[in-house]
């Protein structure tokens, strides 16, 4: 069946009507104190097509806190650092705990899961602060950002990251734990001060779907990462990206995709999509409540899955 551009307007405008109608939108973050005042009933969808078109509905220029969404941007840079052991210092495997899981690094022996639970995420800061401070490292992410989204005005809340510094007790956990099994090259508060930095970044969702255009394969000018690094991205997206309920979600969208908890989700349909979703209410995993339910519409729809032809 060819499904053409007007009908995917068509899904979003449904998507979003059913969205603003819902009474059920799940909690949004209260552990970073900053998150918590967010309005539960915002919500917005943006696609962007191979064609290279940008489809949207809702409040898609309302800029938001990317979270855990920004640690794809951070593994891209580290996968395309040559020469790193970075495989020793972190597993491939989906988490069976919660994304800021002590127990499961505990177990692990300081080997964090996968780089998408919020310890591997740690240890991929900690490999691009390698040669840099900071400063610069920051700004090495915040420029891969800009370049894949396009748009030189995304900014980090600096806010939001001092927020998070001072209530992101477990975080400090298991910088500590990754530490005290040699798995950190740089003092916990360099690391974190980093990493709480890149999850401050701010975008609106317009924006957040077209930085996902490289996982897409779309040709947008600059490469960003070779096509390998592309694969094992989205390998990781569609099997971590939503930590324990990555299984619930690929039966749901059968889509990579990786979540955070400002409530945004990106999801990849490769060759075909960029999608990005906001609505700040999260499931008991964290995950955006709407934003599945939103993208579980939206794939179904159009047929988009990573296991069936489309
Ligand atoms: N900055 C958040 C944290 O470290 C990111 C977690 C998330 O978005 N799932 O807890």
């Amino acid at each position: 069946m060819v499904r053409n551009e007007r009908s995917v307007e068509g899904v979003l405008e449904r998507i979003f009507r059913s969205a603003k109608a819902t009474k059920t939108k799940g909690d949004v973050a209260k552990y970073i104190p900053e998150l918590a005042s967010v309005d539960p009933d915002r919500f917005a969808i943006s696609v962007c097509l191979s064609d290279g078109r940008q489809l949207s509905a809702g409040d898609v220029s309302t800029p938001f806190s990317i979270q855990s969404v920004s640690k794809v941007f951070t593994l891209a840079i580290a996968l395309g650092r040559r020469g790193e052991s970075f495989w020793q210092r972190v597993g491939r495997e989906p988490s069976t705990n919660a994304f800021n899981s002590l127990q499961e690094l505990e177990v692990r022996q300081g080997i964090p899961s996968n780089p998408f639970v919020n310890a591997g995420a740690i240890v991929t800061t900690d490999t691009i602060l390698a040669g840099s401070s900071p400063a610069e490292a920051l700004a090495e992410i915040l420029l891969f950002v800009q370049t894949a989204a396009s748009d030189s005005g995304i900014r980090i809340d600096p806010s939001v990251a001092e927020s998070e510094k001072l209530s992101g007790h477990k975080n400090w956990a298991l910088a500590h734990v990754l530490a005290a099994y040699d798995n950190l090259a740089h003092s916990c508060e360099l690391t974190l001060g980093t990493y709480f930095h890149h999850c401050a970044i701010a975008m609106t969702c317009e924006q957040l779907a077209r930085s996902g255009r490289f996982l897409a394969g779309f040709d947008t000018g600059p490469q960003l990462v070779r096509a390998s690094s592309v694969r094992l991205i989205n390998a990781l997206m569609l099997t971590c990206g939503h930590y324990n309920g990555s299984g619930e979600f690929a039966y749901r969208v059968g889509l990579p995709a990786k979540s955070g908890v400002g409530g945004a989700i990106l999801a990849i349909v490769p060759g075909k999509a960029s999608i990005a979703t906001w609505a700040p209410g999260l499931d008991s995993n964290g995950n955006s409540l709407l934003g599945t339910a939103a993208l579980e519409e939206l794939s179904h729809a159009m047929g988009w899955s990573v296991f069936v032809r489309g």
